[in-house]
């Protein structure tokens, strides 16, 4: 099993991307997703697009919208 591609590290890794902060911040299921879920690239933190999965742009939007939804209702 030593031969595994460096591209498929479970590890975070700076040369696949970084934990979404915004994610980290406001999902509470955020440790539970899979490593991949969890990153975006690195030049484009932050937004849903930058995320590497369609999970995690999807579990990004939701959150942009829930905030956006209290945001209103406050
Ligand atoms: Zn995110």
């Amino acid at each position: 099993m030593e031969h595994i591609a460096s591209s498929v590290t479970t590890r975070s890794d700076t040369r696949t991307g970084s934990p979404c902060e915004f994610c980290m911040k406001l999902d509470a299921e955020f440790p539970k997703r899979k490593p991949m879920d969890q990153m975006v690239v690195p030049n484009k933190r932050n937004t849903a697009s930058a995320h590497l999965t369609e999970d995690g742009y999807v579990r990004h939007r939701v959150l942009e919208l829930a905030r956006l939804a209290s945001r209103s209702a406050a």
